[in-house]
């Protein structure tokens, strides 16, 4: 996303964060580095530093609008990021952080509870709050879209592991910038989960990565939609050129051949000319669906545990006389119930509905018809089989899919 025009401040916190980022790796990497003014930085940068990142001993780095004298602008054009990428190697990729924001109980629970879980076909009453601790796995993948034209997303999954919600998008935005506080003073202890804390434990790979496939497509699809809008229309446009010059060709060679009399020699070569013209047609049109043909591939970037304490709503979920208890996390550092996923297709759109049997909460579309004959049935009960007559039903994943995972 390009910076607001109308407000430097994003900017400026942009720069920020990048100036730090660069200061923190530097030094970690046994640099000496000074803050100078304007926004930047002089460094002294030991023979690894120097080789990986292509600089001489002592350089300055501007980061602002105004550079300092005789620095280098850093910024994430060009190929800062691959460098310091080098230089940074596999660390990083996992961070491990326990925070204990000093958050009162939420006031009016009940309220709160109304307004995030919205059922169309149930009720549902709350049993009570108390605190406990949960584990967030922070999830950050990279998807790349490549055909004719490249282009890469980044995805985010926030995912508590005590009640398997997953965070909105814009949730895990504000927590992963818990990450970006200073670190505690080795010398000093941070905040250690009471002994007694019921943490949950981290999940095994097959689960974490079930969840994963099915939450990210939903979830990249409208990413990708205005990047495969602008392929469909390139490549319609393309084609119709390619039709049109075609079948110009091949009209002009018919006309020229219906025009000499029959079993004539010259009428046969405009006759073969016309048919070659046709062949070639359809070769440029398999090339053209090649160069088009989309790859997605989703490539895991890092993951950051966060232990957090929170407040633990129980629920109790009401469908005909079947009932369920549904437990739900308030999160202090977002200060929000976090919502409920939907248990088939992992997405957390609202409405909701409860199935009969084992009252799962789901979207809509998860108890729909079955496409060939009609029953009604829960797609986290049955899989994506139809109980009555066996069809296979999938809710439809928009374009694409992902054709490659890389974890
Ligand atoms: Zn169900
Ligand atoms: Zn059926």
């Amino acid at each position: 996303m390009l910076p607001d025009a109308f407000s430097s401040a994003p900017v400026a916190q942009a720069q920020g964060r990048m100036q730090n980022f660069v200061a923190t790796l530097l030094r970690q990497e046994g640099a000496l580095v000074e803050a100078i003014e304007p926004d930047g930085l002089e460094v002294l940068a030991p023979p690894t530093v120097q080789r990986v990142l292509g600089i001489g001993e002592l350089s300055r780095f501007g980061f602002g609008a105004t550079l300092p004298p005789s620095a280098q602008r850093v910024g994430i054009e060009g190929d800062w990021l691959e460098r310091f990428a080098a230089l940074l190697g596999p660390q990083g990729r996992f961070a491990r952080r326990v925070l204990s924001p000093a958050a009162k109980a939420p006031g009016d629970p009940e309220r709160m509870l109304e307004r995030e879980l919205v059922l169309d076909n149930a009720t549902f009453r709350l049993l009570g709050v108390t605190p406990a601790w949960t584990r967030y796995l922070l999830l950050d993948f990279r998807a790349s879209a490549v055909s004719d034209d490249k282009r890469d997303f980044i995805l985010h999954l926030g995912i508590n592991l005590a009640t398997g919600s997953l965070l909105p998008e814009a949730m895990v935005a504000a927590m992963a910038l818990a990450f970006d506080d200073p670190l505690p003073d080795p010398s000093e202890e941070g905040p250690v989960p009471p002994e007694d804390a019921d943490l949950p434990a981290i999940w095994d790979r097959p689960r974490l990565l079930e969840l994963v496939a099915r939450a990210l497509p939903p979830r990249l699809d409208p990413m990708l939609g205005p990047f495969v809008t602008g392929l469909r229309r390139r490549f319609g446009r393309d084609q119709e050129r390619l039709h049109g010059y075609h079948n110009d060709l091949h009209r002009e060679a018919m006309r020229r051949a219906l025009a000499l009399p029959e079993g004539d020699a010259r009428r046969r070569r405009e006759e073969d000319r016309a048919e070659a013209i046709a062949r070639e047609y359809r070769a440029k049109l398999d090339d053209l669906s090649r160069q088009y043909a989309t790859r997605i591939s989703v490539e895991w970037i890092q993951t950051l545990e966060l232990t957090l304490p929170v407040h633990r709503f129980a629920v109790s979920l009401r469908r005909r006389k079947a009932e369920r208890v549904l437990r739900l996390d308030w999160n202090p550092l977002i200060r929000r119930l976090e919502p409920p996923i939907c248990e088939y297709s992992a997405s957390i759109d609202r409405p909701r509905m409860v199935c009969d049997d084992a009252l799962h909460v789901v979207v809509p579309a998860a108890l729909g018809p079955c496409p060939a004959c009609a029953r009604a049935f829960c797609r986290a009960c049955h899989a994506h089989r139809c109980p009555k007559c066996g069809t296979t039903d999938q809710l439809q994943r928009g374009i694409a899919g992902v054709t490659q995972s890389v974890w």
